[in-house]
Protein backbone atom coordinates (compact mmCIF):
# COMPACT_ATOMS: atom_id res chain seq x y z
CA UNK A 1 0.00 0.00 0.00
CA UNK A 2 1.04 3.57 -0.95
CA UNK A 3 0.51 5.56 2.22
CA UNK A 4 2.70 8.55 0.08
CA UNK A 5 0.33 8.79 -3.05
CA UNK A 6 -2.95 6.76 -1.93
CA UNK A 7 -4.22 5.10 -5.35
CA UNK A 8 -8.33 5.48 -5.05
CA UNK A 9 -10.91 4.03 -6.96
CA UNK A 10 -14.20 5.91 -7.03
CA UNK A 11 -17.15 3.32 -6.74
CA UNK A 12 -19.81 5.36 -8.64
CA UNK A 13 -19.67 8.03 -11.48
CA UNK A 14 -21.46 10.07 -9.33
CA UNK A 15 -21.86 14.17 -9.63
CA UNK A 16 -20.23 14.95 -6.09
CA UNK A 17 -17.20 12.86 -7.13
CA UNK A 18 -16.76 15.09 -10.51
CA UNK A 19 -17.54 18.23 -8.61
CA UNK A 20 -15.08 17.85 -5.64
CA UNK A 21 -13.78 14.83 -4.20
CA UNK A 22 -11.64 13.54 -7.24
CA UNK A 23 -10.53 17.34 -7.49
CA UNK A 24 -10.03 17.25 -3.63
CA UNK A 25 -8.35 13.60 -4.00
CA UNK A 26 -5.70 15.25 -6.74
CA UNK A 27 -5.04 18.46 -4.98
CA UNK A 28 -3.92 16.25 -2.10
CA UNK A 29 -1.73 13.85 -3.12
CA UNK A 30 -3.81 10.90 -4.16
CA UNK A 31 -4.28 9.38 -7.92
CA UNK A 32 -7.74 8.45 -9.23
CA UNK A 33 -6.96 5.07 -10.98
CA UNK A 34 -10.43 3.48 -11.80
CA UNK A 35 -14.24 4.33 -11.67
CA UNK A 36 -17.08 1.54 -11.76
CA UNK A 37 -20.56 2.32 -12.59
CA UNK A 38 -23.87 0.27 -13.57
CA UNK A 39 -23.22 1.20 -17.28
CA UNK A 40 -20.16 0.22 -19.31
CA UNK A 41 -20.67 3.10 -20.99
CA UNK A 42 -20.91 5.61 -18.74
CA UNK A 43 -17.85 4.09 -17.04
CA UNK A 44 -15.85 4.53 -19.95
CA UNK A 45 -16.71 8.46 -20.55
CA UNK A 46 -16.63 9.22 -17.32
CA UNK A 47 -13.14 8.20 -17.19
CA UNK A 48 -12.62 9.78 -20.64
CA UNK A 49 -13.40 13.08 -19.50
CA UNK A 50 -11.85 13.35 -16.32
CA UNK A 51 -8.58 11.30 -17.12
CA UNK A 52 -9.33 8.53 -15.00
CA UNK A 53 -7.05 5.37 -16.14
CA UNK A 54 -9.46 2.47 -15.67
CA UNK A 55 -13.09 2.54 -16.21
CA UNK A 56 -15.28 -0.89 -15.12
CA UNK A 57 -18.44 -2.36 -14.33
CA UNK A 58 -16.96 -5.14 -11.73
CA UNK A 59 -16.20 -4.19 -8.10
CA UNK A 60 -13.64 -6.82 -8.20
CA UNK A 61 -11.70 -4.70 -11.09
CA UNK A 62 -12.08 -1.60 -8.99
CA UNK A 63 -10.43 -3.41 -5.62
CA UNK A 64 -7.33 -4.29 -7.63
CA UNK A 65 -4.19 -2.62 -6.64
CA UNK A 66 -6.08 0.41 -5.45
CA UNK A 67 -5.37 1.76 -1.56
CA UNK A 68 -8.86 3.65 -1.02
CA UNK A 69 -12.47 3.34 -2.34
CA UNK A 70 -14.89 6.53 -2.62
CA UNK A 71 -18.48 5.48 -2.60
CA UNK A 72 -20.76 7.92 -3.98
CA UNK A 73 -23.52 6.05 -5.27
CA UNK A 74 -27.07 6.79 -4.82
CA UNK A 75 -27.56 5.53 -1.13
CA UNK A 76 -28.67 2.21 -0.97
CA UNK A 77 -25.86 1.13 -2.53
CA UNK A 78 -23.39 2.24 0.11
CA UNK A 79 -23.89 -0.70 2.47
CA UNK A 80 -22.94 -3.66 0.41
CA UNK A 81 -20.07 -1.80 -1.66
CA UNK A 82 -19.04 -0.34 1.14
CA UNK A 83 -18.82 -3.55 3.43
CA UNK A 84 -17.23 -5.44 -0.36
CA UNK A 85 -14.67 -2.48 0.04
CA UNK A 86 -13.68 -3.05 3.83
CA UNK A 87 -13.30 -7.16 2.88
CA UNK A 88 -10.80 -6.57 0.40
CA UNK A 89 -9.03 -4.37 2.98
CA UNK A 90 -9.37 -1.17 1.21
CA UNK A 91 -9.46 2.44 3.54
CA UNK A 92 -13.23 3.62 3.29
CA UNK A 93 -14.55 7.11 2.40
CA UNK A 94 -18.09 6.71 2.20
CA UNK A 95 -20.97 9.39 0.96
CA UNK A 96 -23.72 10.08 3.26
CA UNK A 97 -25.98 8.39 4.82
CA UNK A 98 -24.01 5.74 5.06
CA UNK A 99 -26.88 3.23 4.67
CA UNK A 100 -30.48 3.13 4.98
CA UNK A 101 -30.56 1.35 8.26
CA UNK A 102 -29.05 2.14 11.52
CA UNK A 103 -27.70 -1.97 11.79
CA UNK A 104 -26.59 -1.26 7.94
CA UNK A 105 -24.30 1.68 9.13
CA UNK A 106 -23.58 -0.33 12.15
CA UNK A 107 -22.03 -3.04 10.54
CA UNK A 108 -20.33 -1.14 7.83
CA UNK A 109 -18.26 0.41 10.70
CA UNK A 110 -17.84 -2.32 13.05
CA UNK A 111 -17.01 -4.20 9.68
CA UNK A 112 -14.07 -1.16 9.59
CA UNK A 113 -12.76 -1.62 13.09
CA UNK A 114 -12.50 -5.38 12.66
CA UNK A 115 -10.21 -4.95 9.40
CA UNK A 116 -8.06 -2.32 10.54
CA UNK A 117 -9.05 0.02 7.26
CA UNK A 118 -9.28 3.94 7.84
CA UNK A 119 -13.24 4.77 7.35
CA UNK A 120 -14.54 8.22 6.97
CA UNK A 121 -18.12 9.70 5.84
CA UNK A 122 -18.39 12.80 3.93
CA UNK A 123 -19.53 15.21 6.08
CA UNK A 124 -17.76 18.20 4.43
CA UNK A 125 -19.60 20.68 6.79
CA UNK A 126 -17.58 20.41 10.15
CA UNK A 127 -14.23 21.21 7.34
CA UNK A 128 -15.43 24.58 6.57
CA UNK A 129 -13.97 27.58 8.17
CA UNK A 130 -17.16 29.15 9.50
CA UNK A 131 -18.03 25.76 11.61
CA UNK A 132 -14.35 25.56 12.80
CA UNK A 133 -14.70 29.39 14.05
CA UNK A 134 -17.90 28.82 15.53
CA UNK A 135 -16.91 25.70 17.55
CA UNK A 136 -13.58 27.38 18.78
CA UNK A 137 -15.35 30.15 19.78
CA UNK A 138 -17.77 27.80 22.05
CA UNK A 139 -15.19 25.97 23.29
CA UNK A 140 -13.28 29.12 24.71
CA UNK A 141 -16.41 30.11 26.45
CA UNK A 142 -17.24 32.93 24.12
CA UNK A 143 -20.73 32.70 24.47
CA UNK A 144 -21.29 31.15 28.12
CA UNK A 145 -23.30 28.61 27.91
CA UNK A 146 -24.83 27.67 24.84
CA UNK A 147 -28.93 27.23 25.05
CA UNK A 148 -30.35 27.15 21.33
CA UNK A 149 -28.47 26.69 18.42
CA UNK A 150 -30.51 27.24 15.00
CA UNK A 151 -29.89 25.54 11.70
CA UNK A 152 -30.84 27.47 8.10
CA UNK A 153 -30.34 24.54 5.32
CA UNK A 154 -33.23 25.55 2.63
CA UNK A 155 -31.93 25.63 -0.53
CA UNK A 156 -33.25 24.90 -4.37
CA UNK A 157 -31.89 21.36 -5.68
CA UNK A 158 -30.33 22.44 -8.58
CA UNK A 159 -32.22 20.79 -12.20
CA UNK A 160 -29.31 18.40 -12.48
CA UNK A 161 -29.92 17.14 -9.24
CA UNK A 162 -33.68 16.65 -9.49
CA UNK A 163 -33.39 12.74 -10.01
CA UNK A 164 -33.20 9.64 -7.43
CA UNK A 165 -33.48 12.06 -4.42
CA UNK A 166 -37.08 13.01 -5.27
CA UNK A 167 -38.30 10.27 -7.20
CA UNK A 168 -37.11 7.17 -6.43
CA UNK A 169 -38.05 5.44 -2.45
CA UNK A 170 -35.51 2.59 -2.65
CA UNK A 171 -32.94 5.31 -2.29
CA UNK A 172 -33.53 6.49 0.99
CA UNK A 173 -34.55 9.59 -0.93
CA UNK A 174 -36.03 12.76 0.58
CA UNK A 175 -34.26 16.26 2.28
CA UNK A 176 -34.42 14.43 5.85
CA UNK A 177 -31.44 11.87 4.41
CA UNK A 178 -29.83 13.97 2.15
CA UNK A 179 -29.58 17.43 4.35
CA UNK A 180 -30.98 16.43 7.94
CA UNK A 181 -28.11 14.47 7.94
CA UNK A 182 -25.52 17.47 7.06
CA UNK A 183 -27.10 19.35 10.13
CA UNK A 184 -26.91 16.56 12.71
CA UNK A 185 -22.97 16.20 11.95
CA UNK A 186 -22.49 19.82 12.11
CA UNK A 187 -24.53 20.42 15.34
CA UNK A 188 -22.73 17.71 17.16
CA UNK A 189 -19.20 19.20 15.64
CA UNK A 190 -20.03 22.73 16.48
CA UNK A 191 -21.58 21.83 19.93
CA UNK A 192 -19.31 19.34 21.07
CA UNK A 193 -22.45 17.62 22.36
CA UNK A 194 -24.77 14.70 21.16
CA UNK A 195 -28.54 14.43 20.50
CA UNK A 196 -31.31 12.63 22.42
CA UNK A 197 -34.46 13.26 21.25
CA UNK A 198 -36.03 14.95 18.04
CA UNK A 199 -39.55 16.26 17.08
CA UNK A 200 -40.10 17.01 13.54
CA UNK A 201 -42.51 17.47 10.49
CA UNK A 202 -41.82 17.24 6.83
CA UNK A 203 -43.50 18.95 3.62
CA UNK A 204 -44.76 17.87 0.79
CA UNK A 205 -44.63 20.43 -1.39
CA UNK A 206 -44.89 19.18 -5.18
CA UNK A 207 -41.05 18.93 -5.62
CA UNK A 208 -40.94 15.31 -4.20
CA UNK A 209 -42.60 12.58 -5.35
CA UNK A 210 -45.40 11.15 -3.43
CA UNK A 211 -44.99 10.17 -0.08
CA UNK A 212 -40.86 11.66 -0.45
CA UNK A 213 -40.50 14.89 1.83
CA UNK A 214 -38.94 18.10 0.22
CA UNK A 215 -38.84 19.80 3.31
CA UNK A 216 -38.57 19.65 7.26
CA UNK A 217 -38.83 21.73 10.36
CA UNK A 218 -37.29 20.43 13.65
CA UNK A 219 -36.38 20.60 17.35
CA UNK A 220 -33.32 17.92 18.59
CA UNK A 221 -32.88 18.39 22.61
CA UNK A 222 -29.31 17.94 23.49
CA UNK A 223 -27.49 16.03 26.21
CA UNK A 224 -26.42 19.27 27.30
CA UNK A 225 -30.37 20.58 27.42
CA UNK A 226 -29.71 22.83 24.77
CA UNK A 227 -32.66 22.94 22.19
CA UNK A 228 -31.58 23.49 17.81
CA UNK A 229 -34.05 23.94 15.51
CA UNK A 230 -33.13 22.94 11.67
CA UNK A 231 -34.98 24.14 8.34
CA UNK A 232 -34.03 22.31 4.86
CA UNK A 233 -35.55 22.02 2.06
CA UNK A 234 -35.19 21.16 -1.61
CA UNK A 235 -37.68 23.78 -3.08
CA UNK A 236 -36.76 27.36 -1.61
CA UNK A 237 -34.71 29.08 -4.55
CA UNK A 238 -33.88 32.62 -2.05
CA UNK A 239 -33.23 31.61 1.33
CA UNK A 240 -29.72 32.54 2.76
CA UNK A 241 -28.63 29.63 4.68
CA UNK A 242 -26.82 30.17 8.51
CA UNK A 243 -26.01 28.59 11.31
CA UNK A 244 -27.12 30.43 14.79
CA UNK A 245 -25.81 29.47 18.50
CA UNK A 246 -27.18 31.50 21.46
CA UNK A 247 -25.69 31.36 24.70
CA UNK A 248 -25.89 33.12 28.14
CA UNK A 249 -23.09 35.58 27.48
CA UNK A 250 -23.73 35.98 23.81
CA UNK A 251 -24.24 34.91 20.80
CA UNK A 252 -22.71 33.71 17.00
CA UNK A 253 -24.32 33.88 13.96
CA UNK A 254 -22.89 32.12 10.95
CA UNK A 255 -24.08 33.31 7.31
CA UNK A 256 -23.67 31.76 4.16
CA UNK A 257 -22.36 29.13 6.05
CA UNK A 258 -24.42 25.70 5.01
CA UNK A 259 -22.40 25.29 1.80
CA UNK A 260 -19.88 22.86 -0.47
CA UNK A 261 -18.36 26.34 -1.18
CA UNK A 262 -15.37 27.94 1.51
CA UNK A 263 -17.55 31.14 1.68
CA UNK A 264 -19.30 32.97 4.71
CA UNK A 265 -19.02 34.80 7.77
CA UNK A 266 -19.23 34.29 11.69
CA UNK A 267 -20.19 37.54 13.96
CA UNK A 268 -20.19 37.52 18.08
CA UNK A 269 -22.43 39.43 19.32
CA UNK A 270 -22.10 39.74 23.08
CA UNK A 271 -22.38 42.69 25.70
CA UNK A 272 -19.31 44.73 23.69
CA UNK A 273 -21.34 45.03 20.70
CA UNK A 274 -20.90 42.91 17.30
CA UNK A 275 -17.16 41.55 16.28
CA UNK A 276 -16.79 39.30 12.86
CA UNK A 277 -14.15 36.66 13.73
CA UNK A 278 -11.76 35.65 11.62
CA UNK A 279 -12.44 32.95 9.67
CA UNK A 280 -9.84 30.53 7.86
CA UNK A 281 -11.39 29.66 4.37
CA UNK A 282 -10.16 26.79 3.01
CA UNK A 283 -11.77 24.06 0.03
CA UNK A 284 -13.75 21.90 2.90
CA UNK A 285 -13.30 18.62 0.69
CA UNK A 286 -9.59 19.34 -0.19
CA UNK A 287 -9.76 19.48 3.55
CA UNK A 288 -11.31 16.01 4.67
CA UNK A 289 -8.85 14.45 1.77
CA UNK A 290 -5.84 15.77 3.26
CA UNK A 291 -6.94 14.54 6.87
CA UNK A 292 -7.70 11.42 5.42
CA UNK A 293 -4.52 10.88 3.65
CA UNK A 294 -2.93 11.80 7.22
CA UNK A 295 -4.57 9.03 9.03
CA UNK A 296 -3.72 6.15 6.25
CA UNK A 297 -0.21 7.51 7.78
CA UNK A 298 -1.34 7.16 11.10
CA UNK A 299 -1.38 10.76 11.44
CA UNK A 300 -4.71 11.36 13.44
CA UNK A 301 -8.49 10.95 12.02
CA UNK A 302 -10.31 11.58 9.50
CA UNK A 303 -12.63 15.03 10.14
CA UNK A 304 -15.17 13.11 10.28
CA UNK A 305 -15.60 9.09 11.32
CA UNK A 306 -17.80 6.06 10.39
CA UNK A 307 -19.47 6.83 14.17
CA UNK A 308 -19.71 9.82 13.13
CA UNK A 309 -21.73 8.96 9.53
CA UNK A 310 -23.76 6.21 12.23
CA UNK A 311 -24.62 9.52 14.66
CA UNK A 312 -25.98 12.06 12.03
CA UNK A 313 -28.42 9.20 10.36
CA UNK A 314 -29.82 8.42 13.61
CA UNK A 315 -30.64 11.62 13.69
CA UNK A 316 -32.06 12.01 10.79
CA UNK A 317 -33.88 9.02 11.23
CA UNK A 318 -35.16 9.97 14.72
CA UNK A 319 -36.27 13.05 12.75
CA UNK A 320 -38.81 10.92 10.23
CA UNK A 321 -39.98 8.45 12.80
CA UNK A 322 -40.84 11.55 15.31
CA UNK A 323 -42.32 13.43 11.78
CA UNK A 324 -44.46 9.84 11.22
CA UNK A 325 -45.88 9.26 14.46
CA UNK A 326 -46.44 13.04 15.36
CA UNK A 327 -44.23 12.25 18.24
CA UNK A 328 -40.88 13.46 20.08
CA UNK A 329 -38.69 10.28 18.58
CA UNK A 330 -35.35 9.27 21.02
CA UNK A 331 -32.27 9.01 18.91
CA UNK A 332 -31.18 5.86 19.12
CA UNK A 333 -27.69 5.53 18.26
CA UNK A 334 -27.33 1.35 18.50
CA UNK A 335 -24.46 2.01 20.06
P1 LIG B 1 -25.56 11.38 -8.80
O1 LIG B 1 -26.98 11.23 -9.17
O2 LIG B 1 -24.72 12.31 -9.60
O3 LIG B 1 -24.81 9.98 -8.82
C1 LIG B 1 -25.33 8.85 -8.13
C2 LIG B 1 -25.36 7.66 -9.07
O4 LIG B 1 -26.31 7.92 -10.09
C3 LIG B 1 -24.05 7.45 -9.77
O5 LIG B 1 -23.26 6.56 -9.02
C4 LIG B 1 -24.46 6.91 -11.13
O6 LIG B 1 -24.52 5.49 -11.12
C5 LIG B 1 -25.86 7.42 -11.34
N1 LIG B 1 -25.85 8.51 -12.31
C6 LIG B 1 -25.26 9.73 -12.19
N2 LIG B 1 -25.45 10.46 -13.30
C7 LIG B 1 -26.16 9.70 -14.13
C8 LIG B 1 -26.68 9.86 -15.44
N3 LIG B 1 -26.48 10.99 -16.13
N4 LIG B 1 -27.38 8.85 -16.00
C9 LIG B 1 -27.58 7.71 -15.31
N5 LIG B 1 -27.10 7.48 -14.09
C10 LIG B 1 -26.42 8.46 -13.50
O7 LIG B 1 -25.55 11.72 -7.25
P2 LIG B 1 -24.69 12.70 -6.35
O8 LIG B 1 -23.31 12.81 -6.81
O9 LIG B 1 -25.44 13.95 -6.18
O10 LIG B 1 -24.77 11.90 -4.95
C11 LIG B 1 -24.09 10.68 -4.78
C12 LIG B 1 -23.94 10.40 -3.29
O11 LIG B 1 -23.18 11.45 -2.71
C13 LIG B 1 -25.23 10.35 -2.50
O12 LIG B 1 -25.11 9.39 -1.49
C14 LIG B 1 -25.35 11.73 -1.87
O13 LIG B 1 -26.07 11.71 -0.65
C15 LIG B 1 -23.90 12.07 -1.64
N6 LIG B 1 -23.60 13.51 -1.74
C16 LIG B 1 -22.79 14.07 -0.77
C17 LIG B 1 -22.42 15.37 -0.83
C18 LIG B 1 -21.46 15.92 0.17
O14 LIG B 1 -21.08 17.07 0.06
N7 LIG B 1 -21.01 15.14 1.12
C19 LIG B 1 -22.94 16.27 -1.88
C20 LIG B 1 -23.71 15.58 -2.89
C21 LIG B 1 -24.02 14.25 -2.79
P3 LIG B 1 -23.31 4.65 -11.76
O15 LIG B 1 -22.13 4.96 -10.95
O16 LIG B 1 -23.77 3.25 -11.64
O17 LIG B 1 -23.17 5.12 -13.17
Amino acid sequence: MSTTAPRWALIGASTIAREWVMPAIRATGGSVEVVMSADRDRAVAYAREHAVPRATTSMDEALADVDAVYVSTTNELHHPQALAAIAAGRHLLCEKPLALTLADAREMVAAAQRAGVVMATNHHLRNAGTHRALRDAIAQGRIGRPLFARVFHAVYLPPHLQGWRIRDPKTGAGVVMDITVHDADTLRFVLDDEPEAVTAMVQHAGMGAPGIEDGVMGVARFRSGLLAQFHDAFTTRYPRTGFEVHGTEGSLIGLDCMTQRPVGTVTLRNDSGEHDLHVDHVNLYERALSNFHAALRGEGAPSATGEDGVRSMALALAALESARTGREAAVNTGA
